[in-house]
């Protein structure tokens, strides 16, 4: 199923590249976060891109516009075929996130990686976004960041599975949304975890997600391969 992207959620390439394997072939690509980069860095991504996944670095860079543009050109370098940015950043970060995606991929003669943006992190409730002086609710300020993000000239936002409707609603054709905290029928014994927005695949696809990212419910599987086969006939049979 090429809309599902597995979180390799883990701390060492040797477990990484075992869940890989007993995945390649069911899903579309494999998301590498903070957690495994920092302990396993570019080698490992560099190898999962050269065994010919689809990786989606997500890093979600915050910082000044010039040191976000050497960090996606980077990882543009490293083959990888998305990455995201933090909204908050502002226009400008964004815009030279992208043009240093464009610049590092036609110095390389490949495809630019995606690039898409965190609106508001999902472990943010409204109490929260005020302590850091956002006194909008929440969906305004995940509306108005995925706003600024697609004039920026983005591929698409990471949003949670309640915003997708709402995002989909106002953002050109084509625009991705890339959703985490999927939980469902199709994954039985799997808990929220500490997902506190969930929904089902199916669900998820039908508000208009692009792409599902989904960690737990199937690297925490007994049967991994199982468990994203079961996710993807879920899908299949609702189409
Ligand atoms: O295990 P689970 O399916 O909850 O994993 C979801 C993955 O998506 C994790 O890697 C998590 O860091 C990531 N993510 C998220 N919520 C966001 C952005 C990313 O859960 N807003």
């Amino acid at each position: 199923m090429q809309e599902l992207i597995v979180a390799l959620d883990v701390d060492t390439a040797d477990a990484a590249r075992a869940l890989a394997a007993k995945l390649a072939g069911t899903v579309g690509g494999f998301k590498v976060g903070s957690r495994l980069f920092t302990s396993e860095g570019p080698d490992f991504v560099r190898a999962l891109v050269g065994e010919g996944h689809r990786v989606f670095l997500d890093l979600k860079y915050h910082d000044i516009p010039n040191t976000v543009a050497g960090a996606v050109g980077a990882a543009a370098r490293l083959g990888v075929w998305m990455l995201n940015v933090h909204a908050s950043g502002g226009r400008a970060m964004m815009r030279a996130a992208v043009k240093a995606a464009d610049e590092a991929a036609a110095a390389a003669g490949g495809a630019r990686p995606l690039v898409i943006a965190v609106t508001v992190l999902t472990s943010l409730d409204r109490p929260a976004l005020e302590e850091v002086g956002v006194s909008i609710p929440v969906d305004d300020q995940v509306e108005h960041l995925a706003a600024l993000a697609e004039q920026a000239g983005l591929d698409g936002v990471v949003a949670s599975a309640r915003e997708t409707a709402m995002l989909r609603a106002n953002r050109r054709d084509g625009f991705l949304i890339v959703t985490p905290g999927i939980r469902g029928p199709a994954s039985p014994g799997a808990s929220a975890d500490d997902q506190a927005r969930t929904m089902g695949a199916v669900a998820a696809l039908a508000a208009g997600a692009s792409y599902l990212v989904v960690g737990r419910p199937i690297i925490e599987a007994s049967d991994p391969r199982g468990a994203a086969e079961r996710i993807a006939e879920e899908v299949a049979g609702a189409r």
